[in-house]
């Protein structure tokens, strides 16, 4: 075919240019991931190739598929050479021009924070072909589609802006030709490819030559026993999957059976969970592998949304070669692989747990929150996954999270309940009014400061028989005295008479606002507190559904108060004279106010603060009944 026509050109997609931008000013990277990007695209290209022949009709051969780099010191180019599916003119203006995923434009738009680790980043979030641009000042990508006899070049500078253009006597798959800087001639440099191949590429499943030599190890470290398997070797290949270097996975899970299905396993869990650190949703998936051969990089069903953040490989002499996304989930035996292995993980944890603590304290710090995202949708792992929960709690000043299990071990004798108590950070927590009666009684209560947990215990609703208990909830059946704690503030309490007329007058003044106002008996110092009324949701529960609904209406609370209290008692002294009721009216109001604030739940803060300011002007100027009365 005559291919004469003029280059037709095109600009990048503005994320492209920023990726672009990024790469040509990170100049201290190292530059050898350009290149284990490229040959990861021509492996993929090769797998979906193979892919294409065992799928489409009529099934043929897909023949010898490898890699091959062509270097040539004389004009300081670099070419990466696949024999694999190859792109349409159309695929290359699309996959070599704009960005598809959109978790890769989540992770863009995240670059700026930290470039230097997203560059690191850059294959996970398929932008891994413009890394190019830091060894090369022009890219050409030749290609040939297995659909087309017809070839295509795409060129350019890398500063915004590429030209396609029809070309001839190329077979099918795809050529980068790298016209190397000036300073990076070290590229051409067959020991210097070597070396690079072997520290990044090494698991590539598909031969890449050099000078008609194979310089990588196609062997796939799944298959092999462990016990032939190095430390080193095992890290290696989490480099591999990841296209991350230098990260040490937290664990891993090699797991081989022949009965009732056969199947290989190799799944690693990283080091960070990079949703925390805000870029976007890990959509990676496993690979998936039939009979050693790769039929999908990215599954995702293979395991559970809450286990989203493994990497690694499965691969099964029962799956058909030519299995499809479609077909997959209505697959038995893929089901099955799925059960097992969701099971091998908790049990995984589980041993990590009790063998390696430091290690687990770490997979807690950065996962912990997908054990307890699991409970909503994995039915038959609930138990396993809440016996991984961490929780601070109330015991040797909530220095080290506790397990349920540990806690039910520590339970009174007559203690039926797992008490918790849920709030917005650990810090606030830790001084809640709410505490003091359990501390006093020396019954642990689980602290829970992120907005998961409470969401995750009451989706439990019970652990081993034993039912979680809010300590805010109104109907609570407090710890019974112990003979140890001596509660002395109990012996004086405010004057009845004068404690009946406060309940009053803080009645009148917040009328509305609370659902009832009752004397209290959880608590020891605190003059006050509020409880949420039987069947309600707790505060923290209310604030999220108030951020997701603007309508919904929050539940009036219980304000309780303590007789024991010294304010308290001072203010039913001051009761016995009626001048008094608008002093105690204000406090009251106050303290509605402040217990609100110690809950975040204080939506308008004006009240309070001009309360504030009024006792202060009022102290100041002596008129205050504390001073005088
Ligand atoms: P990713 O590979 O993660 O999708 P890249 O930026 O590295 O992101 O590549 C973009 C796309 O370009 C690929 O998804 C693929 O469709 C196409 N591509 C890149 N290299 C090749 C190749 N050697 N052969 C065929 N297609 C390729």
């Amino acid at each position: 075919m005559t291919t004469q026509a003029a280059p037709r050109e095109f600009a990048f997609q503005a994320e492209i240019q920023q990726v672009l931008h990024l790469l040509a000013h990170s100049l201290y990277q190292s530059k050898e991931i350009a290149l284990r990007e490229l040959i990861s695209n021509a492996s993929d290209a090769l797998d979906k190739y193979r892919h294409v022949c065992l799928v489409e009709e009529p099934v043929k051969d897909p023949g010898d598929l490898s890699i091959t780099l062509i270097p040539d010191p004389t004009a300081n180019t670099l070419t990466i050479a696949d024999n694999g599916i190859g792109m349409t003119e159309e695929e290359l203006i699309a996959h070599l021009g704009t960005i598809a995923k959109s978790g890769s434009r989540d992770f863009l738009s995240s670059l700026q924070a930290d470039a230097k680790k997203a560059v690191n980043l850059i294959g996970q979030f398929g932008v891994g072909f413009y890394s190019a641009f830091m060894l090369a000042h022009t890219v050409e990508v030749r290609s040939r589609s297995y659909q087309s006899d017809q070839a295509y070049r795409w060129t350019s500078d890398g500063s915004g802006k590429f030209t396609v253009e029809p070309i001839d006597g190329l077979d099918r798959g795809t050529q980068i030709v790298l016209h190397l800087k000036d300073d990076l001639k070290e590229f051409t440099f067959e020991h210097r490819l070597k070396s690079i191949v072997q520290t990044y590429s090494r698991f590539v499943p598909h031969p890449i030559r050099l000078n008609d030599v194979i310089i990588n190890d196609v062997k796939p470290i799944w298959v092999e026993p462990k016990s032939q398997l190095s430390e080193e070797q095992y890290a290696g290949f989490f480099e591999h999957l990841t296209h991350q270097t230098g990260e040490k996975p937290i664990w891993h899970l090699h797991y081989s059976t022949d009965s009732p299905i056969q199947f290989h396993a190799l799944l690693y869990c990283p080091a960070s969970n990079p949703e925390r650190l805000g870029f976007g949703r890990a959509e990676h998936g496993l690979n998936l592998c039939a009979k050693r051969i790769l039929v999908q990089n990215d599954c995702r069903d293979l395991l559970p949304e809450y286990l989203r953040f493994l990497h690694g490989v499965v691969d099964s002499e029962d799956l058909p070669l030519n299995v499809s996304r479609e077909t997959l989930q209505d697959n038995s035996v893929f089901q099955k692989i799925r059960r097992v292995l969701v099971r091998k993980i908790l049990d995984r944890l589980s041993d990590l747990s009790k063998e390696q603590p430091a290690h687990f304290a770490e997979f807690t710090q950065q996962f912990g929150n997908s054990m307890k995202e699991g409970v909503g949708s994995d039915f038959e792992n609930r138990e396993k996954l809440a016996a991984l929960w961490r929780f601070p709690s109330t015991r040797d000043d909530h220095a080290e999270p506790t397990s349920l299990d540990a806690y039910i071990e520590r339970m009174k004798p007559d203690q039926q309940k797992i008490f918790f108590l849920a709030g917005s950070s650990l810090k606030s927590l830790a001084r809640h009014p709410h505490l003091e009666i359990f501390r006093q009684r020396g019954t642990e209560v689980l602290l829970l400061p992120e907005p998961i947990d409470e969401w995750a215990v009451l989706h439990l609703a019970k652990y081993r028989e034993h039912e979680f208990q809010s300590v805010d909830a109104s109907n609570i059946d407090l710890p019974p005295k112990t003979e140890e704690a001596k509660e002395t503030s109990s012996s004086s309490e405010a004057d009845a008479t004068g404690f009946g007329r406060v309940i009053e007058i803080f009645k009148r003044r917040l009328g509305e606002k609370v659902a009832e106002i009752r004397r209290s008996d959880r608590l020891i110092d605190s003059p006050c507190c509020l409880v949420s009324a039987d069947g309600n949701f707790s505060p923290q529960l209310q604030k999220m559904m108030m951020l997701a609904n603007k309508e919904f209406d929050m539940p009036k609370r219980i304000f309780e108060i303590n007789p024991r209290a010294k304010l308290i008692k001072r203010l039913a002294d001051l009761s016995a004279n009626p001048s008094h009721e608008e002093f105690i009216g204000k406090v009251g109001e106050q303290l509605f106010l402040s217990s609100l604030l110690l809950e975040g739940m204080l939506l308008e803060p004006e009240n309070l603060a001009q309360g504030i300011q009024a006792f202060m002007e009022e102290a100041a100027q002596g008129r205050s009944p504390i001073i005088t009365g």
